[in-house]
């Protein structure tokens, strides 16, 4: 808009100074030619792959999830993934995006999950409802610009703390985990890799935290561990893809869904039979008890 203003203005001081048509012409298409360059640069600007269709009702699916970043060992993380055709699902902060914006696009082009985390990891059940919303938005809004358009759409509340109001007011579904590896607490890569590999089960939710150079560093590991156990990795979205997941509901694994298969031909309609997506089983609670690994801390700890 501007460089078009610019030309406009410059066309007509060369019409007033007694300029000849060829030079208003040139003024012109140099403009023209600018918004082509723009619109060439706009095309050729890669775009995030199309999500995968997995079926995780017939394969053995897992998901990792990163909380708390992006961080300096994000990268690293990423080159892992890459490497070993990994995609997983990083739950951010907003504060850190703006200083690893980078990283934040180069997520959303290797196909991984951005999802939201809150600006500055408070505890939003002590936040008034406006504070809440400030952390969700700002966040959104953070992700949005750096990654080149991606509009997360789940959250997971820190602490995994979250109540009736506070899922109202995220509006999103809440994505809680099934296997806390406890990677900030122990930082221990043999640990890390002996949690990470041994725990998940089938339909899965893993977290790690990518802040912390240990858990980084336990990922090829985990990755191969939990490959040679058959399991597939997927993001968070996949994993629950062919499921409803309701904005303000907590979700801790994909569980298998029996009623969710067509009954043997012929056979009567089981009760549960139906045209719809199957619920996607959300966890039974709305207190700040995330997963039953994980006991309700007395003083907010980092977990989550
Ligand atoms: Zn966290």
């Amino acid at each position: 808009m501007r460089i078009r203003k610019i030309t406009v203005i410059a066309a007509g001081l060369l019409l007033l100074t007694g300029c000849s048509h060829t030079d208003k012409r040139q003024a012109r298409t140099a403009g023209q030619q600018a918004a082509l360059g723009k619109k060439t640069q706009a095309a050729r600007s890669p775009s995030p792959p199309p999500p995968r269709k997995i079926d995780c009702d017939r394969v053995k699916c897992v998901a990792l999830t990163f909380d708390d970043g992006p961080g300096p060992y994000t990268a690293g993380l990423l080159d892992t993934l890459k490497k070993d055709g990994v995609r997983a699902t990083f739950f951010m902060l907003g504060q850190n995006v703006g200083s690893h914006r980078d990283v934040v696009r180069r997520m959303a082009l290797e196909g991984h999950e951005l999802a939201n985390h809150s600006w500055s990891h408070p505890q939003l059940t002590s936040l008034s409802s406006a504070e809440v919303r400030s952390q969700i938005e700002r966040t959104q809004k953070v992700i949005r610009d750096a990654s080149g358009g991606v509009q997360p759409t789940l959250m997971r509340p820190p602490y995994g703390a979250t109540n009736k109001r506070v899922g109202r007011v995220i509006g999103m579904p809440l994505i809680l985990w099934s296997v806390d590896t406890l990677d900030w607490r122990y930082r221990d890569v043999a640990r890390d890799v002996r949690v990470g590999t041994k725990e998940p089960k089938n339909g899965g939710i893993i977290l790690f935290h990518d802040i912390h150079k240990t858990s980084v560093e336990s990922i090829p590991k985990v990755v191969d561990g939990l490959k040679k156990r058959g399991f597939t990795f997927v993001t968070v979205s996949e994993l629950f893809q062919g499921r409803e997941l309701k904005p303000g509901t907590t979700y801790s694994e994909r569980t298998a869904q029996v009623t969710a298969e067509p009954p043997p031909y012929g056979s009567p309609a089981g009760p549960g039979a139906s045209s719809s997506p199957a619920p996607a089983s959300p966890t039974p609670s709305t207190s700040a008890n995330p997963a039953p690994s994980s006991p309700v801390p007395a003083s907010p700890a980092p977990t989550g």
